[in-house]
C-alpha cells in the first residue's frame, strides 16, 4: 500500500512552501517535493540573488553622493568576487530559509522529481532513481515558470537568460539586454551601477510597460543618467555568439543598429513550466498562459489544484504565496482568505524604485493626487528627491498607487493596505505619520 498524505505539494517555492505550512498548521499530513532548489525560482534564481546583487551595486553608486554629504572615500571599487560570494550567501539563507520553515511545520520533504499519476497519486523519484508511490487526498501542482525565449535566439556560452547571467564569476565589460520589462531593467540598473556599459533593446514603445508612464519615464532618465543606453521601438533582428562577444542586429524605426557587447541578457518575458504529457493524461485543463484554476485554486479534476507562476498571470513571489495559503485554506476547511489580483503590490527594484498596487489607469471618472519627493525634508537630506507618489481616486475612495522614488518597495505597504480596505480621503486624511520621515510624502496626497 502507497503512503499516505492529506496533501502532496510538487514544488518548493513560494507557493508550495506557503500551501504545505498551512495544511500542516491545520493538521493535514503534507509532503512538499522539490527537485531543483528549496524556495524555487525566488531563492536561487529570482528575487533573492538579484536584491542581493542590487544592494552592492546601490552602494556602491551611492558612494558618489557622499562627497556632498561631507564624506570622502578614497577610489572606491568593485570586487565582484566579494559581491559574487554576498549573492551566494543570500540564496543559501533564503533555500535554507524555505527548508527549515517546512521542517518548522511539521511538512515533510522529499528531494527530487514528483510526477502525478493519478488525482490520488504521486511517484517520487530521488536523485539515484529510485522510484516510490505515495497516494494523497488532494495535491498541489507548483512547478513555477521558465524563460520565455524569442523563437529565433538560441542561448549559448554568451547568450544568456537570467538563470546563466547570475552564475557568471567575472564581471562583464559590456552587456546588451533584450526586454526593458522588470528583470531587465533591474540587470541593467545593477550592472550599470557596478560600471558595465549597459545597452537596453526594447520593441515597446516604452520600458516598462505595466508601469505608470511618468514613472517609467523619470526612472528611463535615471538609467541614461547612468550610462545605459536605452532603444525602444526598437526590434532584435538577431543575435551572433562569436566566441569572445555577441553581436545584436536592432532595428530601430528606420535605422539598423549593430551592438556588440561581451554578453547578452535575454530578458523576454518568462512561461508558466507546464509538464503537458503528465497534464494531458490527468485531463488537467491549461493553455500556454497557463493551469486553469477557480478561486479556490483547483483545477478543474477534484483534488487537484495548482498555484503560483504554473497558472500564469503575475508571476511574483508574494502572490504564489498567497495562492498557496487560499488552496490550503479549502484544503483544511479554513478558507479565511479569498483572491483579488488587484490587491496584489508589485515592485520594479531599479534605482529608483517603482511601485504600484490597485488600478492605476488614469481616465475622465478618476482623480489623481501626486505628491512630490522633492517636497519632503528626509528626501531632500538624503539627497533622492528625484521622485513621486501618485494615488488613484474613484468616487472617494482610492483604487491604486504608484510610487517612483527611494524606497517605493516598502512605501507602498501602507497605500496597498488603504487600497485593499477601500479607504476614503477623509479616512486617509486622519491618517498620522511621525516627523520628519519620507511616508510625510503621503500626506502632500491627502491634505486639504
Ligand atoms: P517557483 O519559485 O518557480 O518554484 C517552483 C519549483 O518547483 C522549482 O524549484 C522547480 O524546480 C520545482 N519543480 C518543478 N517541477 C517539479 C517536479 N516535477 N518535481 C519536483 N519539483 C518540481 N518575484 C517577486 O515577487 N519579487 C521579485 O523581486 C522577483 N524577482 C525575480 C527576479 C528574477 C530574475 C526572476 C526570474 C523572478 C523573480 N520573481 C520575483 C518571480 C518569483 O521568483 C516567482 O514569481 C516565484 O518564485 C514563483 O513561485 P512558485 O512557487 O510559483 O514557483
Amino acid at each position: 500500500m502507497p503512503e499516505e498524505y492529506d496533501l502532496i505539494v510538487i514544488g518548493g517555492g513560494p507557493g508550495g512552501v506557503a500551501a504545505a505550512r498551512k495544511a500542516a498548521a491545520h493538521g493535514k499530513r503534507a509532503l512538499v517535493i522539490e527537485n531543483a532548489g528549496w524556495g524555487g525560482t525566488c531563492a536561487n534564481h529570482g528575487c533573492i540573488p538579484t536584491k542581493a546583487l542590487l544592494t552592492c551595486s546601490k552602494h556602491f553608486a551611492d558612494l558618489k553622493k557622499l562627497k556632498r554629504l561631507g564624506i570622502n572615500v578614497a577610489d572606491p571599487a568593485v570586487d565582484f568576487s566579494a559581491i559574487k560570494k554576498h549573492q551566494q550567501q543570500a540564496v543559501k539563507i533564503a533555500a535554507l530559509g524555505a527548508h527549515k520553515t517546512l521542517a518548522d511545520g511539521q511538512v515533510e520533504t522529499k528531494f527530487g522529481t514528483g510526477e502525478i499519476t493519478s488525482p490520488r497519486e504521486v511517484q517520487y523519484k530521488d536523485a539515484e532513481g529510485n522510484i516510490k508511490t505515495f497516494s494523497a487526498a488532494n495535491i498541489i501542482i507548483a512547478w513555477g515558470a521558465k524563460p520565455q525565449l524569442l523563437p529565433q535566439i538560441r542561448p549559448s556560452e554568451r547568450i544568456l537568460t537570467s538563470d546563466d547571467l547570475l552564475k557568471l564569476e567575472k564581471l562583464p565589460e559590456s552587456i546588451v539586454i533584450i526586454g526593458a520589462s522588470v528583470i531587465g531593467v533591474e540587470f541593467a540598473t545593477c550592472y550599470a551601477e557596478l560600471g558595465v556599459k549597459v545597452t537596453l533593446v526594447e520593441l515597446l514603445d516604452r520600458i516598462l510597460p505595466y508601469e505608470d508612464q511618468d514613472a517609467a519615464g523619470l526612472l528611463r532618465q535615471e538609467l541614461t543618467r547612468l550610462g545605459v543606453s536605452i532603444h525602444t521601438a526598437a526590434k532584435l533582428e538577431n543575435i551572433t555568439d562569436t566566441g569572445d562577444s555577441v553581436v545584436a542586429r536592432v532595428q530601430a524605426g528606420s535605422e539598423q543598429l549593430e551592438k556588440i557587447a561581451n554578453y547578452a541578457l535575454l530578458c523576454t518575458g518568462r512561461k508558466p513550466l507546464l509538464h503537458e504529457e503528465e497534464l494531458d493524461k490527468l485531463k488537467i485543463e491549461y493553455t500556454k498562459a497557463g493551469i486553469k484554476v477557480d478561486k479556490n485554486m483547483m483545477t478543474n479534476v477534484a483534488g487537484v489544484y495548482a498555484v503560483g507562476d504554473v497558472t500564469g498571470g503575475l508571476m511574483l513571489a508574494h502572490r504564489a504565496a498567497l495562492m498557496g495559503e487560499i488552496a490550503a485554506g479549502h484544503i483544511s476547511g479554513e478558507d479565511t482568505i479569498s483572491y483579488n489580483e488587484n490587491f496584489i503590490p508589485a515592485v520594479v527594484y531599479s534605482h529608483p524604485q517603482i511601485a504600484r498596487v490597485g488600478d492605476i489607469r488614469e481616465s475622465a471618472e478618476v482623480q489623481v493626487r501626486k505628491s512630490e519627493y522633492s517636497a519632503n525634508i528626509i528626501a531632500r537630506m538624503e539627497l533622492v528627491t528625484n521622485g513621486f507618489v501618485k494615488a488613484f481616486f474613484r468616487d472617494g475612495k482610492i483604487i491604486g498607487a504608484t510610487i517612483v522614488g527611494e524606497e517605493a518597495a516598502e512605501l507602498i505597504a501602507p497605500l496597498t493596505l488603504a487600497v485593499c480596505e477601500e479607504m476614503t480621503e477623509k479616512q486617509l486624511r486622519a491618517w498620522i505619520i511621525a516627523h520628519p520621515t519620507l511616508s510625510e510624502i503621503f500626506t502632500g496626497l491627502f491634505s486639504g
